[in-house]
Order: structure tokens, then C-alpha cells, then sequence
């Protein structure tokens, strides 16, 4: 339960791969929850409804 408040504080992992995102964009998911998703990802985040924040 408290991993994504360790993740919060943590360096930004991309919300869709999990991996150290070297150049995060901020996104808030389907549930208006603020995530980041690395460039490589952002197309697929768009497709999923992910908006820019
Ligand atoms: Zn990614």
C-alpha cells in the first residue's frame, strides 16, 4: 500500500513501463491521478485517455 507513496518521492518512474524515465512528461491518468510516462511511452498514454498536465 505505501509503495506508491515511496514512489512518489522517489525519482519519476514512467507509469506504463516501470522504468526510470530519463524524460518524463506529466500525465494524469483515467482516474485524475497525477503519473509521468517517459517519451518513449507517451504515445500509448495518449491512447489511453492520459491527459497532458
Ligand atoms: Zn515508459
Amino acid at each position: 500500500m505505501f509503495h506508491w507513496i515511496k514512489r512518489l518521492f522517489s525519482k519519476p518512474s514512467c507509469a506504463l513501463c516501470g522504468k526510470r524515465a530519463r524524460d518524463p512528461i506529466p500525465y494524469r491518468n483515467s482516474r485524475n491521478e497525477p503519473v509521468v510516462v517517459c517519451r518513449i511511452c507517451s504515445d500509448y498514454a495518449e491512447r489511453r485517455a492520459y491527459r497532458k498536465r
